[in-house]
Order: structure tokens, then C-alpha cells, then sequence
């Protein structure tokens, strides 16, 4: 069976000020200079198949890591940022869809009365609060005020 190809160009999409970068572990920024570099290389190495030039190896993970990162933890830190960034290890073709909404859609706020916090773009399009709302304490939280709002008589 054929390993499947992992794509990388997410990351070329993702620029340093973007908040979504800002909210990584510092494994997953690493994981995502990773990706960009391996992106880098299929966009040269697919530029020159069209010029017609010869094609040198694809940079492999053993190129990135240096003494003390394994090539290993290359892959871990990558996988590692795409669960950061869209919720889970998602399909090529789910990152794609991802990064298409992004483009599409308007930056969006929490759903918390008075809260401003922003929703990162690149999570699922049912998402309506922050990082900071969205845990399960804050749900719970919600729960109890709308069960004592409907319990208060006269309302
Ligand atoms: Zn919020």
C-alpha cells in the first residue's frame, strides 16, 4: 500500500502576524517552519519539472533536522500543528477545504455576550466561541444561566 502523500502548501498561506500562528506551542511553530520548508521545496521542484530542468532529491525530514531534532520529531512537530491549528490531524483534502473558508470568511466573534475574543479562522465552520469560552467549563457555565433564566417565573 501506497504511503500517502502528505501537502504542506497550508503553511505557506499562514503568514507570521496571522493570530492563528500566535496562539502555537512552541512545537508547533517549529512543526509549521517545517511544513513551510517542505512546501518551499514541492513548489521549486514542481516549477522546474515544468521548465523541463532535472529534478534534485525532495528535501526529506532527515534534511531539516539538525543534532537535536530527529527527523522523527520533524513529522511529530508537523502533526502536531495541523491538530493545533484545525482541531484534529486532518485529510489533505479537509486542510484544503479549511484553508478555502478561511479565505472566504469574514474574521468572527465570540458568541459570549461582551466577550470579543475571535474565533480562529481555520476552525470548524460550526464554532462559535473563543478559545477561552469554547472549554468545557465555560459550556457548563452557559448551561446553568440559561437553565436558571427559564426557571425564573415570570419572565
Ligand atoms: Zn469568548
Amino acid at each position: 500500500m501506497a504511503k500517502r502523500r502528505r501537502r504542506y502548501s497550508w503553511a505557506l498561506e499562514l503568514k507570521s502576524g496571522d493570530p492563528e500562528l500566535r496562539a502555537l506551542s512552541r512545537r508547533s511553530a517549529d512543526g509549521v517552519s517545517y511544513a513551510r520548508s517542505f512546501a518551499e521545496d514541492a513548489r521549486e521542484r514542481s516549477a522546474a519539472a515544468l521548465a523541463g530542468e532535472p529534478l534534485e532529491e525532495p528535501l526529506s525530514a532527515a534534511d531539516l533536522a539538525e543534532p537535536w531534532v530527529s527527523p522523527v520529531e520533524v513529522h511529530a512537530a508537523i502533526k502536531q500543528a495541523r491538530i493545533e491549528l484545525f482541531g484534529k490531524d486532518l485529510t489533505n483534502s479537509a486542510i484544503a477545504y479549511r484553508m478555502r473558508q478561511r479565505r472566504e470568511r469574514e474574521q468572527r466573534i465570540c458568541a459570549e455576550p461582551e466577550c470579543e475574543g475571535t474565533i480562529s479562522r481555520l476552525a470548524h465552520g460550526r464554532r462559535r466561541y473563543c478559545a477561552a469560552h469554547g472549554s468545557g467549563r465555560a459550556r457548563v457555565a452557559r448551561h446553568r444561566r440559561s437553565r436558571r433564566a427559564s426557571a425564573e417565573p415570570g419572565s
